[in-house]
């Protein structure tokens, strides 16, 4: 795929980029390699003033970083400047609390005259394969607990959001990270193996689809280098009688269509018991149907178009098939017709075991509905996935609620909230949707040699 900037919403290309030949990337590697010898000496003091000057520039900019963001993959402006505030706040996060995430750990070993402790070293320079769906947020969750860590950072990002990645260098490096400690990489996805197969490369992290996370996994696995992977879901959100009606309905529209219902986290799976089922649906539906879609620059608009008309077309045969087997299809089903990648808001209901709706993500406005007998029923359906990212189950039931805590299966599990994710809690999945955890404790933790030293 060619590294281009194509407006979402109209199918202008803004921008072409060529990619880098191979000794520009050899260039750039032996760049962070000579960076590490230097960034892993700096103290933490001086890495989280760096990381809270970066987060003053992304708070300084919002309003130019955000429009590159909109212009690009076609997220709302309003929700690319939340994404650009986030980073800020996940910056100060990892500022204030890595040191003591970090710090030496002592173990009692039973002999007064032993030192023994763990202490965190930096591994190196780490490849970062990122999406281009959260083009700023996905790689500071990455970027700022690894640089302050110590390691240093290699963006290989989506080939859609060029513009994106070098802003994101750009402000690192103004924010006082020496020259080389993070680098934006422009090139396709065929050097990536090259890229993990060198041996300055210590580790790797890929968020994105479960195909290119098998083969980033496979290759690091090849190169017995540690990789996290933050991929696919398709989460649950289940509804009980006891819920709050009014909040499940608000959440699971908001849930279903943040981002222009492409996030990984969204809501995609609506599985409902049988007493509240008519009324949730019917609900639902006429929400979706209220949502103002329209050009994603505009204030007001709800839902913009989807990052390209590959993504369309890939939902509007996943919708189909998944009518073809069976499924009601209670609004929308199609494309919109008009410039730009558009697909309507749509509800499918009493999908059917096999057929796409069951199996695969959709990634885009398309809410699937099932119907529960009970919470055995409910947590059944929930399980009978590939994926186990996040989940949210709506109930005032205190023994439902444990239940749906302890029995769905995924990394991450809400109660009458959506899930989230924010800097302070730890975020990833399990099953197909990956493995590591990004954020809070584990971010600083990941990319860390856990040394054991014992000093008589
Ligand atoms: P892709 O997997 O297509 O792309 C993600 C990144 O991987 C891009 O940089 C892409 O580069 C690269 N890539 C693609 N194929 C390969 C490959 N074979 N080897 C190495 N690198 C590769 O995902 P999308 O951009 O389509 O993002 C959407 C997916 O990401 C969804 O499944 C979504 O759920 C998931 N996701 C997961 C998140 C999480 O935290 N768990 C968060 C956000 C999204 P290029 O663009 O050059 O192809």
């Amino acid at each position: 795929m060619a590294i281009a900037s194509v407006n979402p919403a109209t199918g202008d290309t803004l921008h072409t980029f060529d990619e880098l030949t191979d000794d520009q990337v050899e260039q750039k590697i032996a760049r962070a390699a000579a960076a590490f010898r230097e960034h892993r000496r700096t103290s933490f003091a001086e890495r989280a003033e760096r990381l809270r000057r970066a987060a003053d520039i992304l708070e300084a900019e919002t309003d130019e970083l955000a429009r590159l963001a909109t212009l690009e993959m076609g997220k709302t402006l309003a929700s690319a400047k939340a994404e650009v505030a986030k980073c800020a706040k996940g910056c100060r996060w990892f500022a204030d609390h890595t040191e003591s995430l970090l710090a030496d750990e002592p173990h009692d070993v039973g002999d007064d005259n032993a030192n023994v402790f763990t202490r965190y070293e930096p591994l190196g320079p780490v490849l970062a394969v990122m999406p281009w769906n959260f083009p700023y947020w996905q790689v500071f969750r990455f970027a700022c607990p690894a640089l302050m860590a110590g390691n240093v950072g290699l963006l290989k990002h989506a080939s859609n959001v060029p513009q994106v990645a070098l802003a994101i260098e750009d402000v690192l490096r103004r924010a006082g990270f020496a020259e080389g400690v993070f680098q934006t990489l422009l090139v396709g996805s065929g050097k990536i193996e090259a890229i993990i197969d060198d041996d300055r490369v210590r580790a790797v992290t890929l968020t994105g689809s479960e195909p290119a996370g098998r083969q980033v996994g496979a290759r690091a696995g090849q190169n017995v280098k540690s990789s996290v992977l933050e991929l696919g879901g398709s989460d649950a959100f289940i509804v009980m009688p006891s819920a709050d009606l009014d909040a499940a309905v608000d959440g699971a529209v908001t849930s279903r269509m943040l981002n222009n219902a492409q996030s990984c986290i969204n809501a995609k799976r609506f599985i409902v018991h049988e007493q509240v089922v008519e009324e949730f649906t019917r609900r639902l539906v006429s929400e979706m149907e209220g949502l103002r879609i329209g050009d994603p620059m505009a204030e007001g608009t709800d839902l913009g178009p989807l990052s390209s008309p590959d993504a369309v077309e890939t939902l509007a045969k996943q919708v189909s098939d998944t009518v073809a087997a069976g499924a009601r299809l209670l609004t929308g089903g199609h494309p919109i017709e008009r410039p730009g990648n558009y697909f309507a808001p749509t509800v499918l209901a009493e999908i059917p075991d096999g057929s796409p709706g069951h199996r695969e993500e959709f990634f885009g406005p398309v809410a699937l509905v099932w119907t529960a007998r009970d919470a055995d029923e409910a947590i059944r359906i929930a399980n009978d996935s590939t994926f186990g990212l996040g989940g949210s189950a709506w109930t005032r039931d205190e023994t439902e609620q444990r239940r749906f805590v302890a029995e769905v299966e995924t990394g991450m599990m809400y109660i009458n909230k959506f899930t989230e994710s924010t800097p302070e809690v730890p975020f990833g999945g399990v099953k197909n949707s990956g493995y590591g955890r990004e954020l809070a404790g584990f971010g600083p933790r990941t990319f860390v040699n856990a040394k054991t030293v014992w000093i008589n």
